[in-house]
């Protein structure tokens, strides 16, 4: 492609880019905690959803060393309804390093920001770019598909070799205009305008001069040659509470999903249909747990939760047992009315939320 149309490109996009049309929490400031924290925060989530705890987290811990400062458990607790809970984890262990190893201020370039656990190349870019004026394009999926349309390109996006091919085209789109300002531009550009499913290209920019638009092609770009694939997992959660209302749950180990989150004893099958009957058969059921003094109170429909590669598909068996024990190793038994303060996975939080299935725990 000829730099002039490159040149087209820089125009119309910022020509086009006004900061007040998408509101941002990173827009007004320089502040690179801020910036990093609504970044990690705003992946993977939708703004309106994130905001609010984008605000929460500010207010809780104004600043890194705060952050640093603070219990596992109340990060976790305040980041619930979020997903993706390695982020949560990996936002402490950044404060921490920032905290330790640079006295509280984050690195200033973009490979100093790399070095720090759940910063990627996307968030980097957007940290060195706003916080620290350094001349970095940002490379996510909005960007993606604004490059691969504009070219009507058909290079992969999910390759190394992909990334490298778009990496390089990031940057000549960029050239020497303000990188803080081209990559708001873009990222604005890809919400509003260049969108995934409803493309605005009757009032786009960019459309004198977009190849996908005049191939056909907007909705096939861009391309991916690994179609995701998703396993099916079935969860069944043993809810087992006394008649005071205390119920027993446990704590989620390392090498899953939701690591160190809280849940219900669980069994985990491969198939889908199991009933309750047939649980105290299976392999994982407690051997603290004697079946046949539980009483099976209720069922519940199965609740799901998507997650990237894996879908969840959830059963809840609530049981009343006439005493728990006081002890059981790895698992503890607490007041029903302290649920709300125990961080769990966002599809336990929905079944607790369900006041139909769960009258008789609070
Ligand atoms: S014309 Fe359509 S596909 Fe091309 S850049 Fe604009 S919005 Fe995207």
């Amino acid at each position: 492609m000829l730099n002039t149309d490159w040149l087209f490109f820089q125009q119309a996009l910022l020509g086009w880019y006004r900061p007040d049309r998408r509101p941002m929490p990173w827009k007004a400031i320089k502040d690179p905690y801020a910036i990093w924290l609504s970044e990690i925060i705003l992946q993977q989530t939708r703004v309106e959803q994130g905001l609010p705890y984008f605000e929460r987290f500010v207010a809780a811990y104004p600043t890194v060393v705060d952050l640093a400062a603070a219990e596992d458990d109340a990060v976790m607790k305040l980041w619930e309804g979020l997903g993706y809970y390695s982020r949560a984890r990996n936002l402490l262990k950044a404060a921490r390093m920032v905290t330790a190893e640079h006295d509280g201020a984050f690195p200033d370039t973009y490979a100093g920001l790399r070095t720090l656990p759940g910063i990627g190349p996307y968030t980097a870019a957007a940290i060195a770019s706003f916080a620290f004026d350094r001349q970095v394009a940002v490379l996510d999926g909005n960007v993606f598909r604004i490059l691969a349309r504009f070219m009507n390109d058909s290079t992969p996006i999910d390759t190394g070799k992909g990334r490298k091919h778009y990496e390089a085209l990031v940057s000549s789109a960029l050239g020497a205009t303000q990188a803080r300002t081209f990559n708001q531009a873009i990222m604005d550009f890809g919400a509003l305008v260049c969108t995934p499913r409803k493309a605005s290209c009757h009032q786009c920019p960019l459309a004198d001069q977009c190849a996908s638009l005049v191939a056909g092609t907007v909705y096939d770009r861009p391309v991916k040659e690994k179609k995701l694939k998703r396993r099916s997992r079935y969860f069944h959660f043993l809810v087992v509470s006394d008649r005071k209302g205390n119920t027993i749950i446990e704590q989620r180990g390392e090498g899953d999903i939701w690591q160190a989150l809280y849940q219900f004893p669980l069994i985990e099958v491969d198939r889908d249909g199991l009933t309750t009957e047939a649980l105290p058969q299976q392999d994982g059921w407690p051997d603290w747990l004697p079946a046949d003094q539980l009483k099976l109170t209720r069922r519940s429909p199965p609740f799901k939760q998507q997650l990237t590669h894996q879908t969840i598909v959830a059963v809840f068996h609530h049981f009343t047992y006439p005493e728990l024990p006081g002890e059981i190793v790895g698992r503890q038994v607490v007041k029903n009315k302290m649920f709300s303060n125990i961080a769990f996975p966002r599809v336990i939080t929905k079944y607790l939320a369900d006041k139909t299935l769960l009258l008789d725990l609070f």
